[in-house]
């Protein structure tokens, strides 16, 4: 239910919690990290409140500067860790909001080809297709514009690539999406609100946009996959 992403250049675990703390009034059932540590994508999880994600980060810290963060309000499958985001697919880490209408036929096709689901959420055919497409061979961003291609129905979306160690792709299709700009750190999130504590500086992704974002810029591209200008606004300093 909400999402935040760090490209930073300090540990991002804490930061990524003070961010989903701000996205609680939208409620939540379970919250949930990832980063990648040495290539490595790692993630940790917890059902019930934010509190219980910090003390699984206290016993297991994710030492990481760049990384994406989730509170989740199930919609397809129960409140539990095994079904928290970020989901995570061989070389993939996703965190989404919405619901990806055309999950069940995604899934099947996925796991005809011998993919193993590990949650019973929709969220998670997003990393599986991402997954099987970079391993037919297409680069991370193409990879994920024809994953994109393939999904119907209403998505946020953060994406970690193993190996992409300084970058987060996102995507909008209904529910907001926005890119935070900062000094030498890159930031998206489902609102001004989320990003605050980081920056106020901040553009709005539009319904079918994507973006690749890294320490210093977000290339944001348009549905046709054109490259597209989104108007970064000033927010109020409290926002
Ligand atoms: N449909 C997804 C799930 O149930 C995402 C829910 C959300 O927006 O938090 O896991």
């Amino acid at each position: 239910c909400g999402i935040i992403g760090i490209v930073g250049t300090k540990p991002v675990a804490e930061r990524l919690v003070e961010s989903l703390r701000r996205l609680e009034y939208r409620g939540y059932d379970s919250a949930g990290v990832a980063a990648q540590i040495d290539g490595k994508l790692e993630r940790r999880r917890a059902p019930g409140k934010l509190r219980e994600l910090e003390a699984v980060l206290a016993d297991h810290p994710l030492p990481a500067a760049t990384g994406i963060g989730h509170t989740r309000w199930a919609t397809h499958g129960a409140p539990t860790e095994r079904n928290a985001h970020p989901h995570i697919a061989g070389r993939v880490a996703v965190v989404h909001n919405g619901i990806i209408e055309n999950f069940a036929e995604l899934k099947a096709e996925l796991q005809a080809k011998g993919r193993v689901f590990s949650s019973d959420t929709d969220t998670e055919v997003v990393a599986q297709l991402l997954d099987e497409t970079l391993n037919d061979g297409l680069e991370p961003v193409a990879a994920f514009k024809a994953t994109l291609d393939r999904l119907r129905g209403a998505y946020a979306l953060a994406v970690l690539v193993g190996g992409e160690q300084e970058v987060i792709l996102g995507a909008r299709n209904g529910p907001p999406l926005a890119v935070g700009y900062g000094d030498g750190e890159m930031f998206v999130g489902s609102d001004g609100l989320a990003l605050g504590p980081f920056t106020n500086r901040v553009a709005y992704l539009e319904d079918g946009d994507y973006v690749v974002v890294d320490h210093h810029s977000a290339k944001i591209f348009d549905h046709a996959g054109l490259p597209a200008d989104r108007p970064i606004k000033t927010l109020a300093a409290s926002a």
